[in-house]
């Protein structure tokens, strides 16, 4: 259902109501101004400029805490790629995650965090030999491989007893947009489970001198909805490990929780997902009489994605034949998630109200394909200097902006009972020229 579908059904109300599940805990609007934080959305921009992500520390460390006590017994794996940002690492460190990196790169900013490199495991379906150096120099605990050619290479690089696990593809359709789905057959991440190479591997990994395998992973994709595909994963996994032969300690299930982006979606049932996965990993495991191993996961998205808002000014608004395009000053280069899987937002003009009308949200870069959110209801005076704020941009916002078309990118701002400080600060011109001859 499109939002100008669901206007008669909130009565064509032109009062400001805030969509509920979307924005960061404690929300609220005064007047027309949206605090977050503790901190008026309208304060923000002008204090910091536009765009601006906004972060709500409560938020981000509500959610890690909920999968703590959903799965107590579990270790709870921070995904990093989902909001790449020491603070933030240093949020999850204190309240007691494990940290999922993926490249050097990202092992440096865990490195600047002091995140205990007891508690990172590194993954990625392609590791450089940089990669992987940087990994064992700084001790990261566990290396999840993925291709024969990098069992060997860790092979003769590792010191001796380096843990890795094995990356899974179970062959389990997560229902998810093709571009994020991991754990079908026949892509390129992980040793198939139906072909027999994931059991190779596992032989393969038990005899290098070098390596211990501490477990088997699997990640079936991202923005899963149904915990059915959770438990299927489930049950393969432990067909293999009865099948292999061999003690496997650690189950790494992975992330992909879902997380609401539009009115209406619901949370990933979190309590659902550790009765019925925790259920099925113990009968499976009594059923082959293997003993049961400890279940890791990997949030990431539905962590970080609803303590984050993105705010815009509004540049020029275009009347076309049929639509109202607003253009704001950023676009793709702080959010290409339209353009690389369609997703998308709830859109809302900060500072005041008015007649609701559809429009067409868009960015400044040079590409037809940028545009935000299409069909969203602004007050239908919009005009420039309108300030606009997009919810659920915490996950995968500031982890994929570029600066296509020379835009500098805009400042990761945490907001916490009343006080913002900016955690990553706005590029600018001088970043730009830094690397160039
Ligand atoms: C991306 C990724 C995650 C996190 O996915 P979310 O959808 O953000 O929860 C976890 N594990 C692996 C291996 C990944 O590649």
């Amino acid at each position: 259902m499109t939002l100008a579908e669901l206007l008669p059904s909130i009565g064509c109300s032109t009062e400001p109501v805030l969509e509920e599940g979307l924005w960061p805990d404690g929300t609220r609007l005064d007047g027309a101004d949206l605090v977050i934080g503790g901190v008026p959305a309208t304060q923000l921009a002008a204090r910091f400029g536009t765009p601006c992500q906004v972060l709500d520390e409560r938020t981000v460390r509500s959610r890690a805490r909920a999968f703590l006590r959903a799965l107590p017994d579990a270790e709870v794996v921070f995904a990093d790629k989902s909001l790449p940002c020491p603070e933030v690492y240093r949020w999850m460190a204190a309240e007691g995650l494990s940290l999922d990196v993926s490249s050097a790169g990202e092992v440096a900013l865990a490195r600047a965090a002091g995140f205990p490199a007891w508690r990172i495991v590194l993954h990625g379906n392609v590791k450089t030999s940089e990669d992987l150096k940087a990994a064992l120099e700084h001790g990261v605990s566990r290396i999840v491989v993925d291709s024969f050619d990098e069992i060997a290479q860790l092979g003769s690089l590792a010191r001796h007893g380096q843990e890795v696990m094995i990356r899974v593809t179970p062959g389990v359709d997560a229902h998810t947009h093709a571009a994020i789905a991991t754990g079908v057959e026949d892509q390129k991440f992980g040793f198939s489970l139906a072909s027999g190479a994931a059991l190779e591997e596992i032989l393969r990994v038990v005899e290098q001198p070098s390596l211990r395998l501490a477990g088997l992973h699997c990640h079936i994709g991202s923005q899963v909805r149904h915990v059915a595909s959770y438990e299927e994963t489930v049950r393969r996994m432990v067909g293999l490990i009865a099948s292999c032969g061999v003690r496997i300690e650690q189950l790494d299930r992975g992330g992909g929780f879902c997380a609401p982006y539009l009115p209406g979606e619901s949370s990933f049932d979190l309590f659902g997902f550790s009765q019925r996965v925790l259920g099925v990993l113990h009968y499976e495991c009594a059923v082959h009489r293997v003993p049961v191993p400890r279940l890791l996961v990997e949030p990431g998205r539905s962590i970080v994605a609803n303590a984050g808002v993105t705010l815009y000014r509004v540049c020029a608004v275009k009347r076309g034949v049929t639509r109202t395009f607003v253009a704001v000053d950023g676009g793709m280069s702080d959010n290409p998630r339209p353009a690389l899987y369609g997703a998308k937002y709830a859109v809302r003009l900060v500072g005041r109200g008015g007649k609701l009308r559809s429009a067409t949200v868009v960015g400044r870069h040079c590409e037809a394909g940028d545009v935000l959110a299409e069909d969203v209801l602004l007050p239908s005076d919009v005009h420039s200097g309108d300030l606009l704020a997009v919810p659920v941009t915490g996950a995968y916002h500031h982890a994929l902006a570029s600066n296509y078309n020379q835009v500098c990118r805009p400042p990761v701002v945490a907001v916490r009972d009343g006080v913002a400080r900016p955690i990553a600060r706005r590029e600018t011109e001088e970043d730009l020229l830094r690397r160039h001859v």
